[in-house]
């Protein structure tokens, strides 16, 4: 049971977006940055994504005629431009994920704020347009960033687990949406294993790997509820996971009443709802502590 559910357009009984954090080699040059040229591997286990699984997985998202939402850091946007025009001109989202990746809890204050400003006029250069969203890199938001993004008029955050469904995130100076991510929608556990980044997973077969992603898409669909996957294109674009990917999307479409769409139109309907006063969500007051918590 959800508690509160949003009403979805079209009779449709859930929304559903499949949201891509294309981090590429970011990974390794934030986390071994005098040495990274050295590493070969890991470099090329990044570049694997904006190079071969994007393509991959643009080919899918045309062929069944879906728009979804990626999250790209800046640099990344610099160094695959040409990538990110292919996935603009399909008509789907880029949000914002930081400048390279970097872990917003180790980059505070006035660091913070260059690397996100930075980030942001990169995306205006190469995308024309301001982002809407945005992903923290590791969902290491933090309170600064949040008050970032309103300052800079972002419509929605999708880093925080409070709830199942969307929700509202406000704090003495403005209000913008939550779009929950958690863990068990995620493709590190069952499929990271990178030594560098001291993330070293046992490698699942990908039907077992993906198997919790569907039950949680069934928990969500039962309910009325919203399903969302925070993957990887080095990780669940590889050739065989995103088989099975491209099936459960063939097969869900046809047999079940799911919206798929990008993070940015989800927030818009809910708005919408707002505006019309149909539906009020759940709202979260940030920060939730203002220092240091006694103990
Ligand atoms: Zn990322």
């Amino acid at each position: 049971m959800i508690e509160n559910p949003i009403p979805w357009p079209n009779g449709a009984q859930c929304a559903c977006a499949i949201t891509f954090d294309i981090d590429a080699d970011s990974l390794i040059h934030v986390s071994r940055p005098n040495d990274s040229y050295q590493r070969l591997y890991p470099t090329s286990m990044g570049r694997y994504g904006p190079t071969v699984a994007i393509p991959r997985i643009l080919e899918t998202y045309r062929r069944l005629g879906i728009k979804q939402s990626f999250f790209v850091p800046g640099w990344c946007l610099e160094n695959y431009s040409s990538v990110m025009e292919k996935i603009l001109l399909e008509g789907h989202e880029i949000g914002h994920h930081g400048w390279i990746h970097e872990d917003p809890t180790n980059t505070l204050g006035q660091v913070q704020r260059e690397a996100f400003e930075k980030a942001l006029e990169t995306h205006k250069r190469i995308c024309g347009v301001s982002p809407r969203g945005y992903r923290a890199p590791v969902y290491n938001v933090t309170p600064q960033v949040i008050d970032l993004l309103i300052e800079n008029g972002f419509i929605y955050e999708s880093s925080l687990m409070g709830d199942d469904i969307p929700y509202v995130l406000k704090t003495d100076g403005g209000q913008l949406f939550e779009i929950p991510v958690h863990w068990g929608c995620d493709d590190w556990p069952p499929f990271a294993h990178y030594e560098e980044i001291g993330y070293m997973m046992p490698v699942r077969a990908p039907s077992e790997g993906l198997k919790g992603f569907w039950e949680e898409f069934d928990a969500q669909y039962e309910a009325g509820g919203f399903f969302m996957l925070i993957v990887h294109p080095f990780l669940t674009g590889r050739l065989a996971r995103w088989r099975i990917v491209e099936r459960w999307l063939e097969e869900t479409i046809a047999s079940k009443r799911v919206w798929f769409a990008p993070l940015d139109e989800i927030v818009g309907h809910v708005q919408r709802l707002m505006d019309e006063g149909v539906y009020n969500p759940k709202v979260d007051k940030l920060p939730y502590y203002s220092g240091p918590v006694e103990i």
